[in-house]
C-alpha cells in the first residue's frame, strides 16, 4: 500500500505563514488584491482551501487521477468525499509527500490545506 501524505495541523497559530520544507519558499493562495497572483514552488503539490483548489500542480493531478478533467468534474470529485477537500488531499500517496493544514477556529472554521513533495 502506498505511503499516504504526512500531515501536520496548525490550530493555535494557524495563521502563521506556510513555507515549503524542501526549499523553504513561502507559499500562498491568491492574493485578495490579485487573485490570479499564487506563489508556489517546484515541490508545492495543491494549495487549497474548503471552497477549493487554488493550486494544482500536474503531479498533484496523476495522483489523484484528476488529469483531463474539467474544473466542474474536479469540484464533483472532492465534493464526494465526506471529509470534503480536506479528507480529499489526505489521500495523496506520493512518497514523503507533507500537508500542513491550517484550521482556523470556530467560528470561522475555515482551512486552508498545502501540499509538498520532493521532486525526483
Ligand atoms: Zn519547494
Amino acid at each position: 500500500m502506498p505511503q499516504l501524505i504526512q500531515k501536520t495541523e496548525l490550530k493555535t497559530f494557524y495563521y502563521t505563514p506556510v513555507h515549503c520544507p524542501f526549499c523553504g519558499v513561502r507559499v500562498m493562495g491568491a492574493d485578495p488584491q490579485d487573485e490570479t497572483r499564487i506563489t508556489a514552488c517546484p515541490h508545492t503539490l495543491f494549495i487549497a482551501h474548503d471552497t477549493g483548489f487554488e493550486y494544482r500542480s500536474a503531479r498533484l493531478d496523476r495522483n489523484l487521477r484528476l488529469d483531463g478533467l474539467s474544473e466542474h468534474e474536479v469540484e464533483a470529485r472532492w465534493h464526494e468525499d465526506k471529509g470534503g477537500i480536506d479528507g480529499f488531499t489526505d489521500t495523496v500517496s506520493l512518497p514523503d509527500a507533507i500537508k500542513v493544514a491550517a484550521y482556523a477556529p470556530a467560528p470561522s472554521a475555515y482551512g486552508s490545506y498545502y501540499g509538498f513533495a520532493p521532486n525526483e
